[in-house]
């Protein structure tokens, strides 16, 4: 199956907690966050530690590589598309879309890799595609 068009992604909605996560995807960065009193890394972005609580948390640029964890084709969008857990290389795993891929080729373990997609009017949002 081949999406004859592109599909559009919503803007995303920016608060405190994630206002430099947004600015850095607006350069064509990931970031995470990760804790200075656990060493632990997190997404999505919070201002408290999820694991200990601890508000010494710091950002950090994140590889954009990482591997298919699971992932659902919606078949009965007007542009069918997949979205996915992603399991970053640096542990942590994200709600993602995946993007300029064949969607019947997708596969649990595939590695892929980072690309930001353009909003209407706002930031551009994290997908990945199959590396
Ligand atoms: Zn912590």
């Amino acid at each position: 199956m081949v999406a004859s068009a592109e599909r559009k992604f919503p803007v995303p909605l920016a608060n405190p907690e994630t206002k430099p996560f947004w600015e850095a995807a607006g350069k064509g960065r990931l970031l995470l966050k990760r804790c200075r009193s656990c060493g632990d890394v997190h997404y999505y972005p919070r201002a408290l530690c999820p694991f200990c609580g601890s508000d010494a948390t710091e950002w950090r640029l994140a590889s954009g590589d990482g591997t298919i964890y699971s992932y659902s084709v919606m078949r009965r969008s007007e542009v069918p598309y997949a979205i996915a857990y992603v399991t970053l290389d640096e542990g942590v795993t994200m709600m993602t879309n995946l993007v300029d891929c064949d969607l019947d080729a997708i596969r649990i373990g595939q590695r892929v890799r980072l690309v930001f997609k353009p909003t209407e009017g706002g930031p551009p949002v994290p997908t990945f595609t199959p590396a």
